[in-house]
């Protein structure tokens, strides 16, 4: 699949938009869905759907302007995460919109039936429902705020758990040593670089 991936809004969430065959995947629309409406005109794209790697607000108030230029877009989410939608807890800076539980919601791993190349790795720790996309073929993984170059997502959220996040990372530590990460903020890196420098993998 092709790839692009921007920093949006003022958490400066990576969000990845993958495409084939014209068709976008929008992985964590954060809080610039105009923008990234913008890109996909841009770019000839038409979307086909939202992926979300959890429901914490920095990634996903985008999904409102989407879902208005786009009322059919469905959004992928794992069940354990959708009581964030529109939570108290979930809305912090005011910047940030509610926007409450969006349409067409469905289960994160039912991608698969439209992208088998794409799993979906269930790795709780900074939300329950927290997941991973991966992509086997491109040697890429959209971690979310799971594993972070060198750091890793807070567990003190309503929903984190410390013993989760381990058991987490060490599944995605399982994964080839050359495999690209996209954080859910920050900078890049790989799964090899992560064994050997991450200290709460190594
Ligand atoms: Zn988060
Ligand atoms: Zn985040």
């Amino acid at each position: 699949m092709e790839r692009l991936t921007i920093a949006v809004g003022s958490y400066e969430v990576n969000c990845s938009i993958l495409s084939k065959e014209g068709k976008a995947y929008i992985v964590d629309p954060g809080q610039e869905g105009e923008r990234i409406i913008g890109l996909l005109a841009k770019k000839g794209l038409e979307p086909a759907a939202i992926l979300l790697t959890h429901a914490h607000f920095d990634h996903i108030t985008g999904i409102a302007a989407l879902q208005k230029a786009f009322p059919e877009l469905p959004v992928y989410v794992h069940s354990a995460d959708r009581k964030m939608f529109g939570h108290p807890f979930n809305q912090m800076p005011s910047e940030y919109a509610s926007i409450g539980t969006p349409a067409n919601l469905r289960e994160a791993d039912d991608i698969s039936l439209e992208l088998p190349e794409l799993k979906v790795l269930h790795t709780p720790g900074h939300t329950p429902g927290g997941i991973c996309y991966y992509l086997s073929e491109d040697k890429l993984l959209l971690s979310g705020d799971t594993l972070f170059a060198r750091s890793i997502g807070r567990t003190d959220f309503p929903g984190g758990s410390m013993p989760e996040m381990l058991a987490s990372l060490k599944k995605l530590m399982e994964l080839p040593r050359d495999t690209i990460v996209i954080p859910g903020h920050g900078m890049f890196t790989t799964i090899g670089d992560e064994q050997d420098g991450n200290p709460y993998v190594m």
